[in-house]
């Protein structure tokens, strides 16, 4: 942790030139400096990216929300258009962690990090999102590929992401008291060609759940769900909640997300 050049980019050009060898970009460093801290993570050069013009802001359209990789949990918990266009997303965002992580911590680096009880990767899901890096457009279906990893490749930055703007949608969380994180999420969204349901928290990535998908699909309300059987394999069991617990949590959550769309 105590052998780092700190280096701060002016622009995405220069964070590419910069990340070299075993650099790191950091954003609102609350994953990166605490993994650092605990030796469980050491890199020569930390990149700051928080000063690149561009990579910070939201701009809404009827169609998509595109919110900017640096852009604060705090910015887009008591942003105005968000909350018209999206007001899930605000609700998300302004439950994240404490007010210290939401006004450091960026969508950008919740979305690398794919924490498997992060909150924003449950929204990239039900909302369809693009992924915009310095590369290339990556859907939100191909971006969150397992437990801390992503599709991104080395030096590779996000800039945008951009949400499609849903019909309808909620967010419901079942979260660890201390740290907020989701011991279960459930993001429901009704878009204009399907619905989509995303959950966080449960497996070691985030995944869209395809039976209550089905049985929204067919009758959008909380009844709905009632029939459909969640199989707990694959589920995570820790100190916080077995894998039988997650499963059940998972139709509470879905149905308090639906009945507050
Ligand atoms: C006490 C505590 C409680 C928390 N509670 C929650 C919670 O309830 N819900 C939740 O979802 N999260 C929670 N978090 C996580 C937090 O929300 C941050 O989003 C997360 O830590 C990462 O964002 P960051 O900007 O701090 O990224 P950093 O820590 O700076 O970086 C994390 C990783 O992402 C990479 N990265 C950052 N930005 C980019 C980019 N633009 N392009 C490519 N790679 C990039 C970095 O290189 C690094 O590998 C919590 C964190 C703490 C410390």
């Amino acid at each position: 942790m105590k052998n780092f050049n700190f280096k701060s980019a002016a622009n995405t050009k220069e964070a590419k030139k910069l990340v070299k060898g075993r650099a790191i970009f950091l954003a609102g460093g609350m994953t990166l400096l605490p993994a650092m801290k605990l030796r469980l993570a050491a890199y020569t050069d930390l990149i700051n990216i928080k000063k690149i013009k561009g990579l910070s802001g939201i701009k809404v359209s009827s169609k998509s929300t595109k919110i900017g990789a640096t852009t604060t949990h705090a910015e887009v918990a008591a942003s105005k258009e968000v909350g018209k266009s999206i007001p899930s997303l605000a609700v998300l965002a302004d439950g994240i962690g404490d007010p210290q992580v939401r006004n450091r911590g960026t969508i950008g680096g919740s979305i690398a990090n794919n924490d498997p009880a992060a909150d924003y990767p449950s929204a990239c899901l039900a909302l369809n999102a693009t992924i915009h890096t310095s590369k290339r457009k990556i859907s939100a279906d191909k971006f969150f590929t397992g437990m801390f990893e992503t599709d991104l490749k080395k030096g590779e930055l996000i800039e945008t992401i951009e949400f499609e703007v849903p019909e309808k949608s909620a967010y419901a969380k079942f979260p660890n008291p201390a740290s907020r994180y989701a011991i279960v999420g459930v993001y429901v969204a009704k878009l204009k060609k399907e619905i989509r349901v995303a959950v966080t928290g449960v497996e070691s990535c985030v995944f869209r759940c395809k039976k209550l998908e089905q049985a929204l699909s067919s009758n959008f309300s909380p009844s709905a769900i009632d029939n459909v059987t969640i199989s707990s394999k694959g589920f995570n069991t820790d100190i916080h909640a077995s894998a039988e617990y997650r499963a059940h949590i998972i139709k509470v959550m879905a149905k308090k997300a639906v009945s507050s769309c």
